[in-house]
């Protein structure tokens, strides 16, 4: 009797090794689109965005300075898609290790142009390639305050890219398990997503964390009241919607890359 090959979702998934070199940058080795479990990618993601001071890697620190020359613009209009794409390469390289450079887009759109109680949206045009929309005029109040927000929106959509763009879908058993773990937001989503927002503060210097519309403080899922800076309101139901059947069972601490 021969024995049946293992199911090939075990197996196949491309292993990220990580390289560090002298000048303080640091490289995943095999990053590769479609290439990955959900798990690997939350898991690369919660590892690189804990970095702190002096542990930041050569390409966060230059997305840093970035940042913090942006945030020295007095601008008022900050519906600017120049604008928002600076801060997208910003955020691509203190977050996101690079891996979106040159598959995304990113535009404001106008209210009507898009759903309502959507503040943003990433859709995925060709394979590969991501469109992210900000809907202009979704915050309100003073510049740096809808700023604020839009960067929170932008944020929370890169992260939609990243796993989309990221991990395998290459069959039914792929598919179902990216349904689980990603789908709208799942527990690879979540975890990611916490561990972005709790270093918005301690890396970005910000007086307050950017809300990427959910929460998980210890075992439980929670998702978080929504503030000035929430994140996207019928979102935040399908967050309830992913989470509320299942239980964590990703660790909060990366154990592997
Ligand atoms: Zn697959
Ligand atoms: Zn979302």
């Amino acid at each position: 009797m021969v024995a049946r090959p293992p199911p090939k979702h075990k197996k196949h998934y491309v292993e990220i090794t990580t390289q560090f070199h002298a000048d303080g940058s640091l490289t995943f080795l095999n990053l590769t689109i479609y290439g990955h479990s959900a798990e690997q990618m939350s898991t690369l993601i919660q590892s690189y965005v804990r970095r702190r001071g002096s542990n930041l890697t050569l390409q966060q620190q230059q997305g840093l300075g970035q940042f913090k020359e942006l945030e020295k613009l007095q601008t008022q209009l900050v519906e600017s898609n120049e604008l928002i794409l600076k801060y997208f390469n910003a955020f691509n390289d203190i977050f996101f290790f690079g891996c979106l450079k040159s598959l995304c887009k990113v535009q404001f759109y106008p209210q009507e142009a898009m759903r309502p109680g959507l503040r943003g949206q990433c859709t995925y045009p060709q394979n590969g390639t991501c469109l992210i929309r900000i809907k202009s005029g979704s915050r309100k109040g003073p510049p740096k305050t809808r700023l604020t927000g839009y960067l929170s929106t932008l944020v929370h959509e890169m992260l939609h890219a990243v796993f989309h763009t990221y991990v395998c879908r290459c069959g039914h058993v792929c598919k179902n398990r990216y349904a689980e773990s990603v789908g709208g937001h799942g527990i690879a989503w979540q975890w990611a997503a916490l561990a972005i927002q709790e270093s918005t503060m301690a890396i970005l210097g910000i007086e307050k964390d950017y809300n990427l519309g959910r929460r998980c403080p210890s075992e439980d899922l929670e998702v978080d009241a929504l503030n000035d800076w929430g994140a996207l309101q019928a979102e935040v139901d399908a967050i309830q919607r992913s989470i509320s059947p299942r239980t964590p069972d990703l660790p909060q601490k990366p154990t592997r890359l």
